[in-house]
């Protein structure tokens, strides 16, 4: 038995930031026990299949980084991994009604029509920017418009920020929101100029110009959370089980609840994997104190992701594409669309068409918590004009997130520095996940593994002999 074996660590919150760290800490010889309120893992990634329709009500495809290529190795998943079809790479946004593909390089950035021509020149003056270090922070409106001009903020910034963080761009931080973009600043002023060199460097190390096909599986995304969890010893996971209080002590000492049912368990370490209000609603120590309350306060509006079936021929448009963004200058009632059974195969019956319709987030949070019949009268004239949508939809499925995404707003700082106080005063506890390390699956997986390789070497009490995470 290795020193690893005797050690324990929970690992609170079973969305995929914790069930990557467990799994990781597993493999490592640790003895890991993840703690979820839900009864099932997976947190925000949910795949629900019913009558022949496969629902995304979260995220719903995976890029292929290096990491999870490799987590699907480990897990043996590769032969239930399903590659987008080509039709995903055209993203349309909308202007003036229309559907336009969004230009996917800087040659087709100068020529489409999504831009006016005016704008395109300010856009080419783009290149001419030189390196600049800013003091302070900015909003992305402002960051954006400093380097293309406003009309590229409304039709080229808008409705990505919109698909992402479903946030408001004079709202998000440049720096926490989108850090590569400060960093390329930083580094090449122009970032058109930045995005040319990376592109030359992937090319000079033998990687493909254009970025490869996104992933998904047979069943959904859940797919990944679900292997997660079957990949660890039996009895690592603790579904339905609330954590209320952590109190420390060497060892740490874990308050749960399943269902009426209270528990005292103990370990050597401890990783919370949990979104900002699950947090904020710790208890620590044995005085009723909420250490972390302040991150109740990290903004997180309220998204419905609405997922619709047509029979094919209800639906004019081809949609050959990922889908459509919507840019907040349309005055639509919808963040954005995805067309879900163009993207991959079984996500809808032969003969139908499945969209998710994506509504709410900062820019109109009172449409995202409307019942699903107002939520439909509401979007179904937008589907109607832009993709020539016909009738009722004849599957229906709702999913809504009071608190969806979190904001990496302007003074996000308020929200980083009572988690790096919370750490340094609790050696043994390790914080991630999105309210934190980016909001992103691959930007969690990698906090998850980050949060394991730093409880390692704490456990290991020797900093320099990391283990191979
Ligand atoms: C609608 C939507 C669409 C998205 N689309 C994309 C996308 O296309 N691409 C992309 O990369 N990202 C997307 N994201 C973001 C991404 O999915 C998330 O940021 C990421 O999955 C968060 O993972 P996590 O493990 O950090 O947190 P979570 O998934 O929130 O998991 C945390 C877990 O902690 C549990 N928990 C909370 N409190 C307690 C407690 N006290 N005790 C025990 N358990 C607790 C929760 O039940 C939850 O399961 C989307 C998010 C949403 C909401």
């Amino acid at each position: 038995m290795s020193a690893a074996d005797s050690k324990s660590i929970a690992i609170i919150g079973g969305g995929i930031t914790g069930l990557t760290a467990a799994w990781r800490l597993h493999r490592a010889g640790y003895r890991v026990t993840v703690f979820e309120k839900n009864p099932t893992v997976g947190g925000v990634i949910r795949t629900t299949e019913q009558d022949g329709w496969l629902i995304e009500g979260g995220p719903t495809t995976l890029p292929q980084t290096p990491e999870i290529a490799a987590l699907l190795t480990e897990l043996g998943l590769e032969n239930q991994r399903m590659t987008s079809s080509p039709a995903a790479n055209t993203r349309f946004i909308v202007r003036d009604g229309h559907l336009i593909p969004a230009p996917a390089a800087f040659a087709s950035l100068l020529t489409s029509p999504l831009f006016s021509i005016s704008a395109r020149l300010r856009i080419f003056r783009e290149l001419l920017m030189r390196p600049r270090v800013r003091a302070t922070d900015t909003s992305l409106a402002n960051f954006f418009a400093a380097h293309f001009g406003r009309e590229f903020l409304d039709y080229g910034l808008d409705p990505f920020v919109a698909g992402i963080y479903a946030g408001n761009p004079e709202k998000l931080s440049a720096r926490y929101a989108f850090p590569r973009l400060w960093q390329l600043e930083r580094t090449h002023g122009s970032l058109l100029r930045g995005f040319r060199t990376e592109a030359r460097a992937r090319l000079t190390r033998g990687e493909t110009g254009s970025p490869p096909p996104l992933l998904s599986f047979a069943h959904g995304l859940q797919t990944l959370p679900n292997a997660l969890a079957a990949a660890l010893p039996s009895g690592s996971i603790r579904t339905d089980t609330v954590v209320t209080n952590i109190i420390s002590n060497r060892p740490w000492k874990i308050i749960s609840k399943h269902h009426d049912e209270v528990e005292t368990s103990e370990f050597d370490a401890i990783i919370l994997a949990l979104p900002a209000s699950g947090l904020a609603e710790l208890v620590f120590g044995t005085l009723g104190e909420r250490t972390l309350a302040t991150l109740d306060h990290q903004p997180h509006p309220p998204v419905s992701s609405l997922f619709l079936g047509f029979k094919r021929d209800q639906v004019a448009h081809s949609l050959d594409g990922f889908g459509a963004l919507i840019p907040a200058r349309e005055h639509r009632n919808l963040l954005g669309i995805h067309f879900s059974s163009s993207l991959f195969p079984g996500r809808a019956p032969a003969g139908h068409v499945a969209l998710t319709v994506f509504a709410g987030g900062a820019r109109q949070p009172e449409t995202a918590r409307l019942t699903t019949a107002r939520l439909l009268a509401r979007v179904l004239p937008d589907l109607r004009e832009l993709l020539g949508v016909s009738g009722e939809p004849v599957f229906v499925h709702h999913t809504f997130w009071p608190k969806a995404i979190p904001q990496y707003n302007l003074g996000h700082e308020r929200f980083l520095e009572p988690l790096t106080r919370c750490e340094n005063q609790h050696p043994g506890l390790f914080i991630g996940g999105n309210a934190r390390d980016g909001i992103s699956v691959p930007e969690c997986l990698k906090s998850g593994t980050e949060l394991a390789r730093k409880t390692a070497e704490f456990l290991q009490k020797s900093p320099g002999k990391n283990r191979n995470f």
